[in-house]
């Protein structure tokens, strides 16, 4: 049994409020007490290396600040060095150049994570956004430009494997058991909500001015004196429901289009405002399959900052509901379809080995983007997975999903409480 869902269980996680000034990072970062960890667009940087016993294991590649700051010089070379090569090519052409040193030292991009062990834990954004003035739109640039950038981060670190990657790969590539890679994950998915909150609030929603960070990145405030409205990081709250046929012994299982082939999953939906979560529940279920819910039972709840790419984190909240009526009526705007499935159905789906390969082939895929391999061997990894396929499969043990269906198979209606 884990004892807590990916995401959660940040062990870094600090009381500590107070302003994090440059005098404190300077003290923190000459006593080698400041780790700072770099995220391109999301991804964070880390390393990955080979175990003897076989497989790869992946840990967060911490830096100091004086590392970061010569990657940073060492990405801005890069860059610009292509788009100069670029604008070469491109008779009149604005001359366009980048300079991050402005980013790092005004700490906008620097958001303290915590503190463990007398050490202070930081996430730095290394993404190309506000570029010098008059320079290319972002877009334009986009491809050759994060590349630029990512190989500029390996130039420093050239003996360890290190990389940019994606977190999403990262969750499906950690074993729900290894409770230290589990924690690294949640560390860094706490980074990224908070950078990507930061990315969404650089303007205020009053006045519409420019806003600055405060606190060491807790908050942000508008820079204009008369509004000065203060912005604290934003979670979307998700009501995510098994509903069950208690007399039956059936759950409501649904897919979505976006789903990949054969997944089946619980019902969610956004808590709106004025709304319980209970009220949530209820009438998420009557909108999506047409059933009413009686008893809701709480089960357990998620971060997941690895969602819309609009919300900066979702907090998914989980709980088993007992249908009143069981006619299904699917609302196919939100769902491609819905069904009661029965308990030795969802027990082979859950039993299902594509779990394990799936976690080792994003492990190895992990790996490839660090060493700089890129997929070269996924093809036949994948093909691997197509042989045997069950019926259906739900969402991997990363998911609350998971663990709300598989507490329904492994106890029986008498014992649905908290499991995590
Ligand atoms: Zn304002």
């Amino acid at each position: 049994m884990i004892s807590h869902h990916a995401f959660a269980g940040n062990p870094i996680i600090s009381e500590k409020r107070a302003n994090l000034s440059s005098a404190d990072l300077n003290e923190a970062e000459s006593a080698g007490a400041l780790h700072v960890l770099p995220l391109l667009e999301g991804k964070p940087l880390i390393s990955s290396v080979l175990l003897p016993e076989g497989g790869q294991k992946w840990r967060l590649a911490w830096q100091n600040f004086g590392a970061c700051h010569n990657a940073l010089i060492g990405s801005q070379q890069a860059v610009n060095a292509f788009l100069a090569e670029q604008q070469a090519q491109e008779e009149g052409e604005n001359h366009v150049s980048v300079d991050f040193s402005h980013g790092i030292l005004s700490h906008d991009r620097l958001v303290h994570l915590g503190e463990k062990d007398g050490v202070t834990f930081c996430a730095l954004d290394v993404s190309p956004y506000p570029i010098a003035p008059g320079s290319a739109d972002k877009i334009a640039l986009d491809t050759k430009w994060m590349q630029g950038l990512s190989k500029a981060w390996e130039l420093p670190f050239s003996d360890a494997r290190v990389g940019f990657v994606d977190l999403r790969l990262l969750m499906m590539s950690t074993d729900c058991l290894d409770k230290p890679t589990l924690e690294e994950l949640s560390i860094a998915g706490c980074a990224r909500a908070m950078l990507d909150w930061h990315t969404q609030s650089r303007f205020c929603g009053r006045c519409g001015n420019s806003t600055v960070s405060k606190e060491a990145g807790r908050r942000r405030q508008c820079s204009n004196e008369i509004c000065k409205k203060k912005l604290y990081p934003r979670l979307d709250p998700v009501v995510i429901m098994l509903v069950i046929d208690k007399e039956k012994d059936l759950v409501v299982l649904g897919r979505q289009s976006r789903f990949a082939p054969r997944m089946w999953s619980c019902l969610a939906g956004f808590i709106e405002p004025g709304e319980s979560l209970e009220e949530a529940v209820r009438r998420e279920t009557r909108e999506e399959v047409g059933i009413e819910v009686g008893e809701i039972v709480y089960h357990s709840s998620q971060p997941w900052p690895v969602g819309p790419s609009s919300m900066s984190c979702q907090l998914m909240v989980g709980f088993f509901a007992f249908a009143t009526t069981f006619d299904i009526r699917v609302d196919k705007k939100e769902l491609e379809e819905a069904k009661w499935h029965n308990r030795e159905d969802v027990k082979r789906a859950l039993s299902s080995i594509e779990y394990k390969n799936q976690q080792q082939t994003s492990s190895l895929k992990v790996h490839q983007a660090c060493a700089g391999e890129e997929r070269r061997r996924s093809s036949s990894i994948e093909a691997r997975d197509a042989v045997e396929l069950p019926p259906m499969f739900v969402p991997g043990p990363y998911a609350i999903a998971h663990h709300l269906i598989s507490s329904w198979v492994a106890n029986g209606l008498e014992t649905l409480r908290s499991r995590v």
